[in-house]
């Protein structure tokens, strides 16, 4: 457990944010009050994705997955289709892979001891505490991005917060100014002002109840805290995404579990240096889908931005005059556009599917 220090500046902290949560925080979360598997569900939702996007997934996947139990038993394809659109998929199964342990190792009940949380795959320290925080009302400090750029400005921490050295201070921050009691308002208070006040642009400084004491604020920093990320160029890729259409169907391959994209149905991919003619396109899919195709078009090049790379995307749009019945290559299927949509497809694979169907409604 947490040593309780007597700092007066750390006491009040929280006292203010204590105060002014109850006052002016968020209240009707619909996660607030819920038991650990909700409060579990929430913040993995919240991780890089805000309130007000999360809200509408969180419904619809409790009401398909009302329990840990009904989590464990469903496929990771039905998971993976209803957080399709909300990104870094590795949460949405490592969500179904924890389900299944806790099924296995704690009898289906969520545990209640922070280590033991902390010990569930995709779950790191800061969404052990704000589960202990929430659901056990254990005290625990939280250090999530928004409170990361709360506490820099707050005690004019400089440096990139994603350094080791700055958020070992920035941990040490956090947990010397955890109170006493009503550590789930607190927590709560932490995330509301971090989303609402203290925000990345535009802080809200003359209505912040740590104005009177925020250093960033005294000196003027408030716009250079927290310190960017250092300036990184990110490396460039190019793939062109065979969209193969036979009537309403399109082919779909589920790609590998692991890397961009794991478990997600998407058009096959090709290495565009293949295929630099239409009869490469052709030759192609006839090798490797057993498909004769008419009308090759290609689409105009857009780009996909991942955290640690860019993706140039050229969709090619084949007719198919042929559906051969048996496809050759594993994990492939043949399904209908409007049936693909409510699959478990990255984002850029919906916005061509949406287009194929809009052209197709045009026809
Ligand atoms: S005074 Fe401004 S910079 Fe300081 S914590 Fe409040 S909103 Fe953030």
């Amino acid at each position: 457990m947490i040593k309780n220090r007597n700092n007066p500046r750390s006491e009040l902290f929280a006292h203010r944010i204590i105060d002014w949560q109850q006052q002016h925080g968020r209240h009707d979360l619909p996660w607030q009050g819920a038991d650990a598997y909700r409060i579990w569900l929430s913040e993995i939702m919240l991780q890089q994705t805000q309130v007000v996007t999360v809200i509408p997934y969180y419904h619809r996947f409790v009401a398909r997955f009302p329990t840990i139990a009904a989590l464990a038993a469903d496929s990771e394809d039905a998971v993976l289709a209803h957080w399709s659109g909300l990104g870094y998929y590795s949460r949405a199964r490592n969500l179904h892979r924890t389900a299944q342990l806790i099924m296995q190792r704690h009898e289906g009940k969520f545990p209640q001891h922070f280590e033991d949380i902390l010990a569930l795959p995709g779950i790191g320290r800061s969404t052990a505490a704000a589960i202990s925080a929430f659901a056990f009302h254990e005290r625990r400090a939280i250090l999530d991005g928004n409170v990361k750029r709360l506490l820099a400005r707050y005690h004019a921490i400089e440096g990139y917060t994603g350094e080791k050295k700055i958020e070992a201070q920035l941990w040490q921050q956090a947990e010397a100014s955890l109170p006493k009691r009503d550590v789930a308002v607190y927590t709560q208070g932490l995330m509301d002002l971090g989303a609402l006040v203290c925000t990345r642009s535009k802080p809200q400084c003359p209505i912040c109840p740590l104005q009177a004491d925020c250093m960033a604020h005294q000196n003027g920093l408030v716009a250079q805290l927290p310190t960017p990320r250092p300036r990184k160029v990110l490396p460039e890729r190019h793939s062109t995404f065979l969209l193969l259409l036979n009537g309403p169907d399109i082919l779909l391959e589920k790609r590998p579990g692991n890397g961009i994209w794991g478990g997600l149905w998407c058009p096959p991919q090709v290495d565009p240096q293949l295929l630099s003619r239409t009869e490469d396109a052709t030759a192609y899919c006839r090798q490797h889908f057993g498909t004769e195709t008419i009308h090759t078009i290609a689409l105009p090049t857009f780009t996909h931005t991942f955290t640690h790379f860019k993706l140039h995307i050229t969709p090619l749009l084949l007719q198919v005059i042929n559906k051969p019945k048996q496809i050759q290559e594993p994990g492939m299927m043949w399904l209908d556009v409007d049936d693909a949509l409510q699959a478990a497809i990255p984002t850029p694979v919906r916005k061509l599917l949406q287009e194929i169907q809009a052209g197709r409604r045009l026809m």
